[in-house]
């Protein structure tokens, strides 16, 4: 926490409450919703390389106005309780801003995952998920994490076997953490969802041309400069997408041991491979490095997407900011005093809570297909291809009937008859759940007069669905 800023909990309390004085909630049900159900912290031992470590991990739970809850598991060593708190509350205004039936969780362990081997992180994953599905914490029904820092598909697949393992009998067990890698009850596409979200998230932003004019831009993405902090999952995928896909212009990317700069763009593929391969980023041919890279934070560009940790742009930075449009793809990354800094200054925000809301929707995706135990979209795609296949037939005969010689080409018959797989229907799926969620948040964000930024339309929209569920719940 720096100087004179509050902590990262304390921010997203003050960023609810100024949505919360715009709504008519009484102050019980206002203040049911803002507080931390419940914390758990645990510290267990291991026994590694001859002797025994202690780890101190924690899951909390924000709300359970629906359940289960939802939200990843972070390893870092900067991992504590005020920061899994915020984020657990991050989740629940996120679930319901995008329309997942889960409530808010979240958890991390402190752990330096680069300190450690492949067999020793198993068996402490493995031993920290045992500590919370003894206590429900990790359930199909109550309680479902998922990847975040420092975890990935691996810590997942560990995770399920588990719990699988404690509870034989649960024909469910699967549906009990998602992320998992796709042999392993996965679903296609979850990898790159959060990233894939911030793509969309930009896409329907840049649909609509009073929301640019709000940032000062104009036309599309193709050509617009951006600037990425964070070349983990969701930076990687989002800056990836972005580039080859809709022509923004990557020119500069930002990670812990410095930053790359390039003014035709950087190739963003090429620059993970040789951090894969290098275990940094310096050295990298094609660009120019710098060895502090946060002041790039302030650089000009059109797009800044901050995709690391969270408390990146502050008071004391946020003045200098220039990018006019902020893309919140990690959790957290404006302080609630660089918020209003930024919003006095006119830049646009696109806030976590929507922006990086892809990877929630397709853990959904990924949870229902656990518990229908059928391929996502099976049922539906064959009712589709049903229809799609009385349609051409009837197309044909029409054709044949009236001798108007209309043909279908073998391949446009061939694309719309098979229907699409699991990936281009999880696709679809974030694609319009990206676009519905949208339109919610800019509705309250044009209609209102007294609102004038969408993290408060997105939280509006989000409060006003909890009370909802709370109103028809026992308490
Ligand atoms: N950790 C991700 C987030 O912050 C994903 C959570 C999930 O899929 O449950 O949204």
């Amino acid at each position: 926490m720096r100087d004179g800023e509050p902590s990262f909990r304390e921010s997203v309390d003050l960023m609810f409450n100024r949505a919360v004085r715009l709504m008519d909630l009484s102050p019980g049900l206002e203040q049911k919703i803002r507080v931390c159900n419940s914390t758990y912290t645990v510290r267990f031992g291991v026994r590694l390389r001859g002797k025994i470590e202690t780890f101190t991990g924690y899951r909390s739970v924000h709300s359970e106005h629906m359940e289960p809850v939802k939200g990843g598991i972070r390893y870092a060593l900067s991992v504590n309780q005020n920061e899994v708190e915020a984020l657990a509350a991050l989740m629940t205004y996120k679930c319901a801003l995008v329309e997942t039936p889960f409530g808010g969780s979240k958890g991390g362990l402190c752990i330096d995952p680069r300190a450690w081997e492949e067999h020793e992180l198993e068996l402490i994953t493995r031993r920290f998920a045992y500590e919370l599905i003894k206590r429900d914490l990790i359930n199909p029904a109550q309680n479902v994490p998922a990847p975040d820092m420092g975890t990935g598909e691996r810590e997942m697949a560990w995770i399920a076997d588990q719990y699988k393992r404690m509870n034989t009998t649960d024909i469910n067990g699967n549906a009990c953490v998602t992320g998992k890698p796709p042999h392993a009850g996965g679903i296609q596409g979850r990898v790159e969802a959060t990233g894939r979200g911030v793509q969309y998230a930009l896409q329907e932003f840049f649909r609509h041309p009073e929301d640019k004019a709000k940032a000062g831009l104009t036309g599309g993405l193709e050509g617009k400069r951006v600037i990425v902090q964070g070349l983990g999952n969701v930076g990687y995928h989002a800056a990836k997408f972005l580039s080859e896909e809709d022509g923004c212009i990557i020119t500069a990317i930002i990670e812990r041991d410095g930053a790359l700069q390039s003014d035709a763009g950087l190739n963003v593929e090429d620059v993970r491979h040789w951090m894969a391969k290098q275990g940094t980023i310096q050295g990298y041919p094609s660009a120019s490095f710098v060895a502090d890279g946060t002041p790039l934070l302030e650089a000009e560009c059109d797009i800044l997407i901050p995709a690391a940790m969270e408390g990146v742009i502050h008071m004391e930075n946020a003045p200098r900011i220039k990018a006019p449009l902020i893309v919140e793809a990690a959790n957290g990354p404006v302080t609630f005093g660089a918020d209003e800094i930024l919003r006095e200054k006119g830049v646009v925000i696109i806030p976590d809570m929507y922006a990086n809301a892809g990877g929630v929707t397709v853990s959904y995706f990924e949870w229902v297909k656990n518990l229908s135990h059928i391929r996502f979209g099976r049922m539906q795609r064959r009712a589709e291809e049903g229809r799609s296949r009385i349609l051409v037939e009837e197309l044909e005969r029409l054709s044949a009937d009236q001798g108007l010689g209309w043909t279908l080409s073998p391949d446009f018959k061939e694309k719309f008859l098979t229907g699409s797989d699991e990936l281009a229907l999880v696709r679809s799926g974030l694609d319009d759940t990206m676009r519905t969620a949208y339109q919610a948040m800019r509705k309250v964000w044009h209609e209102r007069d007294d609102v004038d930024d969408l993290r408060t339309a997105a939280y509006i929209v989000s409060i006003s669905r909890v009370a909802t569920a709370y109103r028809s719940k026992a308490l």
